[in-house]
């Protein structure tokens, strides 16, 4: 029965979605994913964007916003283990490239010194603020199981799930990492 199943979300901060490809890509094993467990939000399967109690939460991308942290806490208080799928989650990733400089120096580069025309920094209410800098998730919350790589490989991200649903935290030897 679907109440019996562990629930599982998955949410997307700053991150290119290329690690949710990369789950879709285990290919059969989303039918059997399906029958295991109950997705209770993710945005490549579902449009749900509540995160509600869940047993297995994993978040991908890196934290580089005021929305990205407080979905980070979100997901932390509301799931018993919390899963960083791919090195932007891990580890930062590409995007701590940017903390190299400023944030303000960044906009003002990228909206106005770069801009062929007249362009202000956008500034709508409704767009995130940057945060100082761009961080793995470990700098927000705590982890509780990393899948590294960039995407990590289907085979990877199954065999961190198929772990996980027997109740054992998954070990990544060096053969199953990809950078
Ligand atoms: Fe994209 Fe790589 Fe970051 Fe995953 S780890 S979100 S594939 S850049």
């Amino acid at each position: 029965m679907a109440e019996n199943k562990p629930k599982v979300a998955t949410a997307c901060m700053c991150g290119c979605s290329g690690c949710h490809m990369s789950f879709l890509d285990v290919d059969e094993f989303v039918k059997d994913l399906a029958e295991l467990v109950e997705f209770q939000s993710s945005h490549v399967i579902m449009d749900v964007k509540e995160i509600e109690k869940v047993d297995i939460g994993i978040m991908e991308g890196t934290i580089t916003n005021d929305e990205n942290v407080e979905v980070a806490k979100k997901m932390r208080e509301n799931c018993d283990i919390l899963v960083a799928w791919g090195d932007c989650a891990c580890f930062g990733g590409i995007m701590t490239m940017r903390n190299f400089e400023k944030v303000d120096k960044i906009l003002e580069e990228c909206y106005l010194e770069k801009s062929d025309e007249e362009s202000v920094v956008p500034d709508d209410e409704l767009i995130p603020t940057l945060t100082d800098k761009a961080k793995g998730l470990d700098e927000i919350i705590d982890v509780d199981v990393y899948i590294p790589g960039c995407p990590p490989s289907a085979d990877v991200i199954r065999y961190g799930l198929e772990k996980l649903l027997e109740g054992e935290i998954p070990k990544l030897d060096k053969d199953k990492l990809r950078y």
